[in-house]
């Protein structure tokens, strides 16, 4: 059974490999190219490689993930923090790249995970197509609906191609953005500390 943390999509029709890269295809034409010189033959073909490695993440349920837990701590009852994890996205609007990194804290309750598994979480999450905001919050959700913690802290610091290299063209702009759950929330000590250990 599908868990409450797969995405779900509201695809009805089901789009073919080859109809992927004819529209690869079109859009070389459309920008004045041609897709059949040398250098382009293959490229539809390698875009949709790259796209199947970029959107993996809709395949990949981040519950599965996090369910192997672990309870022999010793009573370790501290902040257990994960900084400065790569992230590789792209934003929903222009499926332009967001680059950055996550920062992930929580509080135990009774039980800790594997510390790789929270990269594999923000892994999953930005193998989709994003905003920061949401992003931020899905990790957060997943790891407080799996886990269970007393507490949990997301912080995404990124750049974003869309703002950074068009548009606007503020090539150094960058987005932080933070979901902070249970004693993150309740309690500023917490959360000072928090912003302290990831600033
Ligand atoms: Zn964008």
């Amino acid at each position: 059974m599908q868990s409450k943390l797969l995405k779900k999509t509201n695809i009805q029709v089901k789009v073919s490999e080859n109809e992927a890269k004819h529209a690869i295809e079109t859009i070389l034409k459309w920008i004045g190219e041609d897709p059949t010189r040398e250098g382009l033959i293959d490229t539809p073909k390698r875009v949709v490689e790259s796209f199947k490695e970029y959107f993996s993440g809709y395949l990949e349920d981040p519950s599965q993930v996090l369910q192997r837990t672990f309870t022999e701590t010793s009573g370790y009852q501290d902040m257990v923090l994960l900084k400065d994890i790569k992230l590789y996205s792209h934003c929903e609007h222009h499926m332009a790249p967001i680059q950055g990194v996550a920062h992930i804290a929580y509080y135990p309750n009774t039980k800790v995970v594997g510390i790789s598994k929270l990269a594999r979480v923000v892994e999953i999450y930005s193998k989709r197509l994003q905003i920061q905001e949401r992003l931020t919050s899905e990790i957060a959700n997943s790891i407080n609906f799996t886990l269970k913690p007393k507490g949990v802290a997301v912080m995404i610091e990124a750049n974003h191609s869309c703002i950074n290299n068009r548009g606007i063209n503020q090539k150094d702009a960058k987005m932080k953005t933070h979901t902070l759950m249970g004693c993150f929330r309740n309690d500023p000590e917490i959360s000072r500390r928090f912003f302290q250990l990831v600033i």
